[in-house]
């Protein structure tokens, strides 16, 4: 049995630094350490920061002092400005792009724009990037949120950076008629839509497509559908252990692929496993 592995497979850029970041406070940093939220979108890699004494927390209220480390993909201005008021060291690990996306949008409402995040409004990447605006500022998802925002006279666009080019070159077309001018700042990192083409185009050449990263993780859930779409013997699983014997009956080539989230070490654990199933 041929096993081929995409070659973007696991930790993006943004992934790996906050990863890093939070491993060698572990090793460096004396006193209680947190991060706000799980630092990843993967259990193994939060369960080991926890054995290291890293505790996620869900907000600075459950964190009276010590070190806090902002994931990937950012906070509020206003929790950055709590956690300095309640003397907490702060470590950010949020992902240059996403700072990039942020200072965007600070600047643009600096400018006297009105701002657009084209992104899912509840994601708290979006949460984070909205709140850098000074000025008016309104997030749709997709052409149909347009609804809400007026017609204004200056409006610039930054978009979340999980957004696909497509339905961003949609909702800037759609926004020509909303104002006399227009700022557009592509915002987007490809990380997502290179998993995504590695992965869909893998899965149109294999027998059977196994699919890493955590249940709850959006994007290795988008990664999963989109290859089942192409290959029905498509599995999402979070490790090794989940492997079932039979999807591998009569199959010649398996694909495997990995969410932004998945460290390589479990990709390393899948593959071995399906080899000593083929062996
Ligand atoms: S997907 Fe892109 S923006 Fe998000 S963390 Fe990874 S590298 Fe950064």
């Amino acid at each position: 049995m041929q096993i081929i592995i995409t070659q973007n497979a696991g930790f993006c850029f943004g992934v790996e630094r906050a990863t890093k970041i939070a491993f060698d406070a572990s090793k460096e940093l004396d006193g209680d350490i947190y991060t706000l939220g799980p630092i990843i979108h993967n259990p193994q890699v939060v369960r080991s920061l926890e054995k290291k004494g890293i505790v996620a927390k869900k907000s600075l209220d459950d964190i009276k002092g010590g070190t806090v480390i902002i994931r990937s993909h950012g906070v509020t201005a206003e929790v950055l400005k709590s956690a300095e008021e309640k003397n907490l060291k702060t470590l950010d690990a949020t992902c240059p792009f996403v700072k990039k996306a942020q200072k965007r949008v600070e600047k643009l409402s600096e400018e006297g724009y009105t701002v657009l995040v084209v992104g899912d409004a509840k994601h708290p990447e979006v949460q984070g990037i909205v709140s850098y605006a000074s000025g008016d500022v309104y997030v749709a998802a997709n052409v149909e949120e347009l609804e809400n925002l007026p017609h204004v006279e200056k409006l610039g666009i930054v978009a979340q950076t999980t957004q696909s080019q497509n339905n961003f070159n949609q909702i800037v077309d759609a926004c020509m008629e909303k104002a006399r001018e227009i700022k557009i700042c592509n915002t987007i990192c490809d990380a997502t839509a290179v998993r995504q083409s590695e992965s869909t185009n893998l899965a149109g050449r294999v027998d059977c497509m196994i699919v890493i990263g955590g249940l709850s993780s959006a994007n290795t859930k988008r990664l999963a559908s989109l290859c089942l779409e192409i290959q029905p013997n498509t599995h999402h699983i979070e490790s090794a252990e989940e492997i079932g014997r039979s999807w591998f009956d009569g199959v010649g080539k398996v694909g495997i692929t990995a969410g932004a989230s998945t460290p390589s070490d479990v990709i390393e654990d899948v593959k071995k496993t399906i080899e000593a199933i083929a062996a």
